[in-house]
């Protein structure tokens, strides 16, 4: 069994997109409409001859709908059993204004106060829909908090090769 990494994030972010892209196969379910993936989706796939599984997630912000509180539970105990947390975010969702970076960096201390012990990764996907300028900027700001931040774009594979090896260097 492949050391476990969860993927994380909230809805329609780009987790499934970023399976999709580390397994290279359409597996996982790549939808406009947020919450779609209800059930976590794992995958085993070797990378630099090391075997990884990979977990989807249903995300994790907070909801009053029930099947969608199931899922957000489910993946509670999915970061349990990881070693590796991918958290997951839209970058064009941050560059709306500085309360969005500062609701992140919040969301960031929540997941490393309750899991001190998993290495996190902190994913700033879909960068080909911001400017190079916004992306200095997020990374600016963010730095600071965040050992291990990596922009991507998930959809063109950008920055993907990047995420890997910082993956390997963590394990
Ligand atoms: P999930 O809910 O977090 O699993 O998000 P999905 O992987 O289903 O992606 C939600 C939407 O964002 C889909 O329409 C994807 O095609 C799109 N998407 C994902 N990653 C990227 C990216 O890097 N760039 C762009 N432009 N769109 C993306
Ligand atoms: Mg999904």
């Amino acid at each position: 069994n492949g050391i476990p990494v969860a993927i994380v994030g909230e809805p329609n972010v780009g987790k499934s997109t970023l399976l999709n892209a580390l397994l290279n196969e359409d597996r996982a379910i790549v939808s406009e409409i947020a919450g779609t993936t209800r059930d976590t989706i794992e995958d085993e796939i070797s990378i630099g001859g090391i075997g990884f599984r990979f977990i989807d997630t249903a995300g994790i912000r907070d909801t009053k709908d029930v099947v969608e509180s199931i899922g957000i539970k489910k993946t509670f105990e999915k970061i349990e059993q990881a070693q590796v947390v991918m958290f997951l975010v839209g970058s064009p969702q941050l560059v709306v204004g500085r309360d969005a970076i500062e609701v992140f960096k919040i969301e960031i201390e929540k997941i490393k106060n309750k899991f001190p012990q998993k290495q996190l990764l902190v994913i700033l996907n879909k960068i080909d829909q911001i400017t190079d300028t916004d992306l200095a900027e997020l990374t600016t700001s963010l730095t600071p908090h965040v050992k291990n931040l990596i922009p991507i774009s998930a959809k063109t594979g950008f920055g993907v090769e990047q995420l890997t090896d910082s993956l390997l260097n963590l394990i």
